[in-house]
């Protein structure tokens, strides 16, 4: 005769296997809030850095463009200067070394303007890149705010709903033998889940086969066992009555 008290905790065990799968379900989604939020922080903090590399990139550039606009100015003179005694050359000697300056200082001065266009190039592309990236920044940090609002709620409302979850576990435990509860409890908290239903000879929560005794022993529900390979408490159905 099969034990009632050994079936009326299988009972109760398999209706907190379900508590405790729901339970860990909201659990997790619970964790997912702050995990959300952290992931947004990160991808603010990330747009951030690369903001002020690139406003450290302007500020280099542009300090390059002051000094060669600086030289240029100064060379500008000094052109000027040698225009003036190339005008005033006395001989072919002196009017050849005249030309050669002047052409030495014009090469100078287009090689600078190419250097200034570059960079001006330069500038406009990063000062785009500026523009484009903060309006990407302050889409995240509305979206971070945003999120940050919900959190609260959503935590409220997860929070309530493992508690309505729970409702319950202790009366059903209460009918559970301490030791198997201990047993079903400790796996669970391992694998996630802690009770497997043995069929066919086979435990479903690992897929191995069920040594014949234990199996037999299961059936005559004249004790709780645990599965010898993955420690699952073992349930047992007995099949539907044929009429
Ligand atoms: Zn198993």
């Amino acid at each position: 005769m099969p034990d009632a008290s050994i079936l009326k905790q299988l009972d109760a065990l398999e209706s907190i296997a379900k508590i405790d799968a729901t339970t860990r379900k909201v659990e997790q989604e619970i964790q997912e809030v702050p995990a959300r939020l952290a992931d947004l922080k990160r991808d603010v903090e990330r747009v951030e850095e690369m903001l002020a590399r690139e406003h450290h990139q302007v500020a280099e550039a542009e300090d390059l463009k002051r000094k060669n606009e600086g030289e240029a100015a100064s060379h500008a003179e000094v052109l000027s200067r040698s225009r003036a005694k190339a005008a005033g050359a006395r001989n072919t000697r002196e009017h050849d070394a005249s030309q050669r300056e002047l052409e030495t200082l014009r090469r100078l001065s287009s090689e600078r303007d190419d250097e200034l266009l570059k960079l001006m190039g330069i500038l406009d592309e990063l000062r785009g890149r500026i523009a484009s990236h903060e309006q990407d920044l302050a889409k995240l940090r509305d979206l971070l705010t945003t999120e940050q609002a919900n959190a609260e709620t959503r935590l409220a409302e997860l929070r309530a709903e493992r508690d309505r979850a729970a409702t319950g576990r202790q009366e059903l435990a209460a009918v559970v033998d301490k030791l198997v509860l201990r047993r079903y409890d400790q796996i669970r908290g391992r694998r996630g889940d802690g009770l497997a239903e043995a069929k066919d000879g086979t435990c479903m929560g690992c897929r191995m086969s069920i040594a014949p005794q234990l199996y037999n022993t299961i059936q005559r529900l004249i004790s709780i066992e645990q599965c010898p390979f993955c420690q699952r408490t073992l349930i047992w159905r007995p099949p539907p009555p044929k009429d």
